[in-house]
């Protein structure tokens, strides 16, 4: 009886986690690449050794590509880049310039749409607007505003593995979840434990990015319109940190037919 109760318990949770989805065409965006690369800034926190910088980020991108049965791109570490802002594609045929930078401006920081000194960090994530291919995704992590920690029992400063974990979500596909124990909840936590528990991910982020990427790559439909520009900013006011309550979501399309007509 027991057992029969907790089957139709859990059949009953509707899932929590949310996919980016275009705004025209309303399909999921994520990457269509079987392999990608990223670079991660040598403008980095005084206070986190430079040395330990791409092992850190390294172990949160291990989080997310060494989950069984999930077909997410391959994506490596390639170099280092001397970068003070993000870098964004400005067509379709653009390749992908994947970048972890830190941002020590704050005025570079907030020149950001949407931006605010409580964001601990921005995954800017740039998608075709028709086919859902995301085609860039760069993580800015705000060191104008923040301190940050790598420590396991830290009494101040943001966990940056935990940071990094989270925006990475971001980087794959994955929107806020209201869920509120995921490591893709979009505030980051008042407590020592809850900071450090979105060093890992839920069950809910793992289905979430294994659903996203079971998912067949879908045609343009013929009559879609093309979006334009930057835009589409989600996410709630909150008193507290937060991730990054406001996403920055780039669309691009058409670009290509503009940029080729110049
Ligand atoms: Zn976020």
């Amino acid at each position: 009886m027991l057992a029969a109760l907790a089957v139709v318990a859990a059949g009953g949770v509707a899932r929590a986690y949310e996919w980016f989805a275009t705004k025209e065409t309303q399909r999921p965006e994520r990457w269509f690449r079987e392999a990608l690369t990223v670079r991660v800034s040598t403008v980095a926190p005084a206070e986190v050794p430079w040395e330990t910088m791409e092992a850190l980020y390294e172990e949160a991108l291990g989080s997310w590509l060494d989950l069984p049965g999930c077909r997410l791109p391959q994506v490596d570490v390639v170099g280092t880049v001397d970068a003070a802002d993000v870098t964004l594609p400005k067509t379709v045929d653009d390749e992908p310039d994947n970048l972890v930078v830190f941002i020590e401006d704050g005025d570079t920081w907030l020149a950001h749409e949407g931006a605010t000194n409580s964001m601990i960090a921005l995954t800017f994530v740039v998608a075709n607007s028709v086919t859902g291919e995301i085609i860039d995704a760069d993580i800015a992590v705000n060191d104008a505003a923040f301190a940050f920690t790598t420590s396991d029992d830290a009494t101040s400063g943001v966990d940056l593995l935990s940071t990094f974990t989270h925006e990475l979500g971001h980087f794959f596909g994955l929107d806020h979840s209201a869920d509120p124990s995921a490591t893709m909840v979009y505030d980051y936590g008042s407590s020592p434990s809850r900071r450090l528990q979105a060093r890992t991910l839920e069950d809910d982020d793992i289905d979430g990015v294994c659903a996203l990427y079971e998912v067949p790559l879908p045609e343009p439909p013929p009559s879609a319109s093309p979006g334009e520009g930057c835009g589409g900013c989600a996410g709630g006011g909150s008193g507290g940190l937060v991730f990054d309550a406001l996403m920055t979501l780039c669309v691009i399309f058409a670009c290509r037919r503009r940029a080729r007509s110049v």
